[in-house]
């Protein structure tokens, strides 16, 4: 680290430059804001320049949304206060910066921030490298912590027993899909003291993980996966199987009295201009409809949408059974069977490796290439520090940067486990299993974002691979099927009694139309695809219709953002995005 940073102190500098900015937004100085920023700076605002997300990399995107779109709201963020003390650290162990969080202001909101700043090399100043403002609460809206007490007219002292019945007045908010995102948003709105219903095609919460195969354990490592205001276990198991979390979810709801109908659909929503309001009508469990007129509308059905199977020629002509992995099971029912897993990414490799351990001859069909990195080591370098730190923080952390900046953290990482899984890796492409490190080699990060897929972590297939128990054919595309197998282009037959086709899903776009109509869909237009800034079109934000939500995520996506999503609808009810 340079000498001549030694004898500043962090917080008074980073106190300086926010009480300076703050000034410069509140005199509406654009050319005074900007100046702060250095040349390669980037600001990510979550709903307190505007109503909206926004990603601005550079000091000309940040002039030019501080002269349009942000001139109102940007004046209106004020007191910019450091919260605890700046520090003095760096940036992928490379720039020397000054890192603090703080807290802001706006004229309805509370929100916080984090502040990185780095030294300009010609002037010795400390100037802006990332900014991150996030919307936190709204002034006098804030989240309920302790349930009211009603005193009955015979002096009983009791709290509202169970959930909201609905019989004769509608909830303010329709959510459509009991899984992560679904549940997460109830429970923020819900804290908001907003009148909210969940419904879900399926029997219970947590369904969709349920109804997934055996095998599945989750990626992420437990202490990453809490749901809001309630932590799981502290014993529970750092990956947790499917059936945890499915059963967690049922809970969940139960536990903080969600108004949850399963078994439930709705027929395509119409929207009136007039009155913002949705007429929706229900199909409950045992046949009877419900209209119901709720103002907004929170889809949560799912990222990943349908199974997709290509249409293999010859498809038909073969004997065995043909199964999506979505509806794959255990792999105890192929004991003793050749089968063939086509497909190389996650559930491929999972269910490849369960019945490879239930006896059955195993051949991966890979077409392309996966990134591959060991569970254990995204748990000791990816995950590692989340661990000491509590979710909000390391949401905040995690989703603080524009996309490109995320990307350099990505970049850093993915060298990291490259390095820690240099034997596993080569040893894969030896077997004839072939890896990449992803778009720009950013690994996971961009896979996730762009293709929703394209990666594995492993938890064991990797060494069956390589010691030979898991055959793999790479880099062949299907030319048909025969009764009794598959052949490739390069005219090379391979023998199986099954075949399980990880063949990914139709996507959220395709999915949502079928939910929501050609009609909303056509105002809605694209939808979390990912815009000129880095930033998922339509999800978590505006969607393009009013009164229309969409929700979706990874459990820490869901959990972070449906803080968000919460607040602006709220806002909405209350009229305060007009202000
Ligand atoms: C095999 C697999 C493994 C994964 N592993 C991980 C992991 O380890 N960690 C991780 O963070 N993510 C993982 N994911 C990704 C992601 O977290 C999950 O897909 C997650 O289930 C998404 O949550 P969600 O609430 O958005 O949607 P879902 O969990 O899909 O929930 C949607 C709900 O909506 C309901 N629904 C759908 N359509 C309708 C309708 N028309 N009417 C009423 N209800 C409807 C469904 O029944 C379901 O309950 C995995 C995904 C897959 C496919």
């Amino acid at each position: 680290m340079p000498s001549r940073i030694s004898i500043t102190d962090p917080s008074e500098v980073a106190q300086s430059w926010l009480t300076t900015l703050s000034n410069a937004l509140r005199s509406r100085d654009t050319s005074k804001a900007v100046s702060l920023f250095g040349r390669e700076s980037s600001w990510r605002d979550l709903f307190s320049l505007s109503w909206d997300i926004h990603s601005m990399v550079g000091r000309d995107a940040i002039q030019k949304y501080l002269e349009g779109d942000g001139r109102v709201g940007g004046s209106k963020l004020a007191f910019m206060r450091l919260k605890g003390v700046a520090k003095f650290d760096t940036w992928l162990g490379q720039t020397s910066i000054i890192f603090a969080f703080f807290n802001f202001e706006t004229k309805i909101a509370r929100g916080q921030g984090i502040l990185r700043l780095a030294q300009d090399p010609d002037s010795d100043k400390w100037l802006g490298f990332t900014l991150y403002t996030g919307l936190e609460e709204l002034k006098g809206h804030e989240e309920i912590t302790i349930a009211p007490i009603k005193v009955e007219n015979t002096g009983v002292i009791s709290y509202q027993q169970g959930p909201e019945t609905y019989d004769d007045y509608d909830p303010e908010v329709l959510i459509v899909g009991a899984g992560q995102s679904g549940l997460t948003a109830a429970a923020r709105l819900d804290r908001l003291n907003v009148k909210t219903l969940i419904i879900d095609k399926e029997p219970r919460a947590g369904d969709s993980w349920r109804n997934r195969y055996d095998a599945l354990l989750l990626h992420d490592p437990v202490w990453v996966d809490h749901l809001p205001y309630l932590p799981f276990p502290e014993d529970w198991p750092v990956l947790m199987p499917r059936i945890m979390i499915a059963d967690w979810f049922d809970s969940y709801a139960k536990a903080l009295q969600m108004n949850l109908w399963t078994c439930t659909t709705m027929d395509y929503p119409v929207f009136d201009e007039t009155t913002q309001e949705w007429t929706v009508t229900l199909t409950r469990a045992d046949g009877s409809k419900r209209i119901m007129h709720p103002k907004h509308l929170i889809i949560a059905t799912g990222i990943v949408g349908e199974a997709v199977t290509p249409a293999f020629k010859g498809i038909d002509t073969f004997k065995g059974p043909i199964i999506h992995s979505s509806k794959f099971k255990s792999g105890r029912t192929f004991s003793g069977k050749k089968t063939i897993v086509v497909g190389a990414c996650n559930s491929a490799m999972d269910i490849s490796l369960d019945l490879e351990q239930n006896g059955s001859d195993v051949t991966i069909v890979q077409r392309s290439s996966t990134y591959v990195m060991s569970m254990k080591g995204a748990v000791d370098i990816v995950y590692g520090k989340d661990k000491y730190m509590t979710n909000d923080l390391s949401d905040m952390l995690k989703f603080s940067a524009p996309l490109s900046v995320a990307t350099q953290a990505g970049v850093a990482y993915t060298a990291a486990m490259k390095e820690y899984d240099a034997e596993m890796l080569a040893g894969l492409e030896k077997a004839g299993y072939k890896v990449d490190f992803g778009y720009e080699n950013a690994g996971f990060y961009l896979k996730v974002l762009f293709r929703g897929g394209g990666y594995y972590f492993d938890i064991g297939c990797c060494e069956a691979i390589i010691n030979g128990r898991i055959k793999v054919k790479q880099g062949q595309e299907i030319d048909h099927f025969e009764e009794d197998g598959i052949v490739f282009a390069d005219g090379v037959k391979i023998q199986a009694d099954a075949v399980v086709c990880a063949t990914g899903y139709s996507g959220f776009a395709p999915s949502v139309r079928r939910i929501l109509g050609d009609k909303v869909m056509e105002r809605v237009g694209k939808v979390c695809t990912v815009d000129e800034d880095g930033e998922r079109k339509g999800v978590w934000r505006p969607s393009g219709h009013p009164n229309l939500w969409f929700h979706v995520g990874n459990i820490a996506m869901s959990r972070f953002y449906s803080k968000h999503l919460a607040l602006q609808v709220k806002a909405q009810l209350h009229g305060l995005h007009k202000l």
